[in-house]
């Protein structure tokens, strides 16, 4: 049997045996007990009665005595202040004779009622019949024999006293017998105690040197089969050697592989960190070049690259333009690639390419291939939209491991993201700045420019112009070719106006068919020529024949107004423009005049 079943039996005989032993004890214990104990509270019972009725008894004789002392008294002296006396004992007699009467044993039979019964009749006839007929006598005259009716007296009283020792002698003799009685139960239930913690005592001896040998047997056995060394399968040859060999290999190996699990964990924690990292940092970029720069940075941090290049794919369409570095402006020619992005295999695929220089399937690129060593091509695409490429290059062929390809790859989609956003925050700033019909400047850009724009050239020391135009009856031109027409038309003079303007010069609908053109760093005399100069191109800018009738053109009134010729005022710069407008509508139309022309300026 193996060792741990032997050890647990054994445990459990023990407890068995324990459990038995207390238990038969408790039992013996009680029954003991209850057999016992009620014969004892008889006994003490008893005893308390005996006790009450000997009160009684002598309680009884006192009182019998007094009485017998009062009524000797009265006899001799006449006094009847004794029989006052006598007479208040007579009624303590029938106390004690209770008492006596209720403490007699349970049971009792008829020689302690007889005799009972006697004392009482004793007792009252000493009283009624010698004592009231001794009384009555003396009352009626003086006593002619006092010493013979004393001693009849006596005699009556004696009886009474014989009386009540009978009857103690009686209770005696019967409280013995009792006593005697329950001695003898004690002394029983003492000898079955006895003979039960005896035969307890041998049982838990015979069953304690049994559970012994259950002990000592097994034990020996197994004391035996240590010093043989067969209970435990005693190791032969070098077998276990061997067990002990590869058990210890595979150890090593499992803590190779839970070292090497725990790196690689290590390192995709910081990465996923630094990826992190940077994804926050884009949130609070809003401009293409910071993100451009922070992704150049973050990558040459974590991937470590021998070159890397950003290139953009601009959303208006054409190749791509490398925004990191810069290139130098003839550099493109070598870059085909760059003219036409279909031949990019990342950018064709739209998935990350990675190979060796010396790869059968390497690139012909120049951008992607090192002369020795490996590439990393990650094409910018956002919503199906190719916004860019990221090329890496490492001059160690082994360079682009899985970890390094994949931070690459987390922080290019990161950034890719993150363009995305800035592109569309761009386009939704510029439209909300944009007229929607004419796609010139709207009246809160040039609102926001304006004072901008004037405070700059206040600082500079320069001039700059400001020209408010209004076209000519376009309200009739309006009836006559509907409202489509006339938005045609709105079309296409502003497009006429952007592009007679010079690149820093802004063009904005200023409401209708009014518009202005902000000229910075232009005088009055330049802005008076280029004024000129935007109203013939007007009244000459063709329109479509199939809307419009051969010949049929549009002219268009210009007011003037320059900083700081005119006015150094903002507001009244514009006023002033307003005003020459109304000043050429009213001198005929399709001309411009300037606020110098005006009969009352006003300088600021
Ligand atoms: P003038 O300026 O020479 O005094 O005459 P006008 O007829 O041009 O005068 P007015 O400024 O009163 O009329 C401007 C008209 O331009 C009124 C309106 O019908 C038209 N208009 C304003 N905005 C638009 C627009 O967005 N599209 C079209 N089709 N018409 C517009
Ligand atoms: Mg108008
Ligand atoms: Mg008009």
């Amino acid at each position: 049997m193996p060792l741990a079943r032997r050890t647990r039996s054994l445990r459990t005989y023990l407890l068995w045996g324990l459990g038995s032993l207390g238990l038969a004890f408790i039992l013996v214990s009680l029954e003991l007990r209850n057999f016992v104990h009620p014969q004892l509270l008889e006994e003490v019972n008893a005893q308390g009665r005996s006790l009450v009725r000997y009160r009684a008894q002598q309680e009884l004789l006192v009182v019998l005595l007094e009485q017998e002392a009062d009524l000797r008294s009265f006899l001799m002296t006449g006094d009847k202040a004794h029989l006052e006396a006598f007479a208040r004992e007579r009624g303590q007699v029938t106390e004690p004779l209770r008492a006596l009467r209720e403490n007699l044993p349970e049971g009792a039979g008829g020689a302690d009622h007889a005799q009972m019964e006697r004392l009482t009749y004793l007792v009252s006839h000493w009283q009624d019949e010698e004592a009231v007929h001794l009384i009555r006598l003396r009352l009626q005259g003086p006593l002619a024999d006092l010493k013979g009716a004393l001693s009849q007296e006596t005699r009556a009283f004696g009886e009474v006293k014989a009386a009540s020792a009978g009857l103690t002698r009686l209770l005696d003799a019967r409280d013995d017998e009792r006593l005697q009685s329950i001695e003898g139960t004690l002394a029983y239930a003492r000898w079955l105690g006895y003979s039960a913690e005896a035969a307890l005592f041998i049982t838990a001896l015979l069953y304690s040197r049994w559970l012994l040998m259950r002990v000592s047997v097994p034990l020996a056995d197994l004391a035996e089969q240590a010093k043989t060394g067969d209970g435990y399968g005693e190791p032969t040859g070098n077998q276990p050697v061997k067990e002990v060999e590869i058990l210890g290999r595979a150890l090593y190996e499992l803590d190779v592989r839970n070292r090497e699990r725990e790196a690689l964990l290590r390192r995709e924690h910081d990465a996923a960190l630094a990826t992190r990292a940077f994804e926050e940092l884009t949130q609070h970029l809003d401009r293409e070049e910071d993100l451009l720069a922070a992704l150049d940075q973050a990558l040459a941090r974590q991937v470590q690259a021998s070159a890397q290049r950003i290139l953009l794919h601009p959303a208006a369409g054409g190749g791509l333009r490398s925004a990191l570095p810069p290139m130098a402006a003839g550099e493109a020619a070598p870059y085909p690639m760059l003219e036409d992005p279909d031949r990019c295999r990342a950018i064709h695929l739209g998935a990350r390419v990675c190979l060796e220089s010396g790869a059968p399937t390497a690139c012909i690129c120049p951008l992607g291939v090192p002369e020795a060593g490996a590439y990393l091509c990650l094409p910018m695409v956002a919503s199906g939209r190719l916004l860019g490429l990221v090329n890496l290059q490492s001059r160690n062929p082994g360079h682009w491991t899985p970890e390094r390809r994949h931070i690459a790859a987390a922080l290019v989609a990161a950034a890719t993201a993150a363009l995305q956003g800035i592109h569309a925050l761009d386009l939704a700033k510029e439209r909300a700045l944009r007229d929607g019909l004419t796609g010139v400047f709207n009246r809160r850009f040039l609102d926001e420019v304006l004072p901008k724009t004037l405070d700059q050239c206040q600082r500079n020391d320069l001039p700059f112009s400001l020209l408010m135009m209004d076209i000519d009856h376009f309200k009739a031109f309006n009836d006559e070719f509907g409202h489509e027409g006339g938005d045609q038309v709105l079309r296409l003079f502003a497009q006429c106006l952007q592009a007679k303007v010079r690149g820093g010069d802004v063009v904005a609908r200023y409401g209708g068919e009014e518009f202005a053109v902000l000229l910075p760093h232009a005088g009055e005399a330049f802005a008076l020529t280029l004024a000129e100069r935007l109203r013939r191109a007007v009244q000459e800018l063709p329109l479509p024949e199939e809307v419009f009738p051969p010949g049929r053109h549009i002219t268009m009134s210009i007011g003037l107004a320059s900083f700081p010729e005119h006015t150094r005022s903002q507001e009244v710069l514009v006023s002033l423009a307003d005003q020459a407008l109304y000043q050429a509508k009213g001198q005929g139309r399709n001309r411009t005049v300037s606020a110098g022309a005006l009969g009352a300026l006003e300088h600021a």
